[in-house]
């Protein structure tokens, strides 16, 4: 099997780990720049650059990949740390915690060669949830 196949099986496991919600219809709050691994990107047909501190694919209706928007989006929402907790109050009903959330974020940073969200990982396995739900990215 292929390293970019390999890479496309272990993304579709992490994805099954991280539960669903519902977002507000065209809000993009949480929406900046984010990393895509190999795999992620090859399934984007219209690939662009992001040139500026917004995502490329925020569209006037929200998210124009959202079916395929890369895992540190699905992550976003689902993990109790303020870092990662939705600024509406939006989430699925079991919230991961910050260190289920760190065992994927860090699965996932290490099939994206290059990027590694060290801090964000080192903060969730620290477990520094608290209670401000202020957090954005
Ligand atoms: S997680 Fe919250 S801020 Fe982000 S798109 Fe959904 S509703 Fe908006
Ligand atoms: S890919 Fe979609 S969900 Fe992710 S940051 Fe861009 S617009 Fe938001």
């Amino acid at each position: 099997m292929s390293a970019i196949r390999r890479e496309g099986r272990e993304i579709k496991r992490l994805r099954l780990l991280i539960p669903t919600f519902t977002c507000i219809p065209g809000c993009s709050d949480c929406c900046g720049p984010v990393p895509f691994s190999h795999w992620e990107w090859e399934k984007i047909s219209d690939q662009r650059k992001a040139t500026c501190l917004d995502c490329p694919y925020d569209g006037e209706a929200g998210c124009e990949i959202y079916e395929d928007r890369p895992i540190m989006c699905r992550l976003f929402g689902t993990v109790d740390h303020p870092q990662l907790r939705c600024p509406h109050g939006r989430g699925p009903e079991k919230m991961l915690t910050a260190q289920e959330g760190a065992a994927i974020a860090d699965q996932y940073a290490k099939l994206v060669g290059g990027y590694r969200n060290d801090e964000l990982v080192e903060h969730l396995r620290a477990g520094h949830g608290g209670s401000d739900a202020s957090g954005s990215r």
